[in-house]
């Protein structure tokens, strides 16, 4: 017996008048169209306000969900599609650059501080911490390094 089984039924009528529903008090509904660096169908791309490094990214879906789990394949497609094109621009723009974190922040107890689906590309340079392994594993203090 499989412990789940994963049914499609989903009415995507109702999603194409959804895609452009921008929830009122939401950070990302107000970003500035100047901020927007790159954009498809349902989803667009900005640099972070608060880089954790020079040109950390924010892959951000247009219709407004919470998570990244609350988002549908397509959604998240684009968003895909949207992180190697950004991947390929930070590369060109700075020859450092020989890494990435990609990161989702899914929950408040997980760190996630707005409440609107959105992915972090952040590049990463040699040297640019004294320890790098483990990365994303960095989230809880002291678990990176097994
Ligand atoms: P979270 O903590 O939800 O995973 O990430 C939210 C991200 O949004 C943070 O990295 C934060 O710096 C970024 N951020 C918050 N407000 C703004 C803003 O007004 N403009 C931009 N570009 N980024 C923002």
């Amino acid at each position: 017996m499989p412990t789940f089984s994963i049914v499609e039924n989903v009415d995507f009528r109702e999603i194409r008048e959804r895609i452009n529903f921008r929830q009122s008090g939401c950070i990302f509904r107000e970003i500035p169209e100047e901020r927007i660096v790159g954009y498809n169908a349902l989803a667009f791309a900005m640099y972070d306000k608060h880089p954790v490094t020079d040109l950390h990214a924010l892959v951000i879906s247009k219709r407004h969900a919470a998570t990244f789990f609350d988002l549908f394949e397509p959604e998240r497609r684009a968003i895909n599609q949207l992180l190697d094109k950004l991947r390929v621009d930070i590369l060109n723009k700075d020859a450092l650059v020989s890494g990435f974190n990609i990161g989702m922040n899914s929950g408040s107890v997980a760190g996630q501080t707005v409440d609107h689906a959105h992915v972090h590309l952040i590049p990463r340079r040699g040297g640019d911490v004294q320890e790098p392994r483990g990365g994303v594993r960095g989230v809880i203090p002291g678990k990176a390094i097994y």
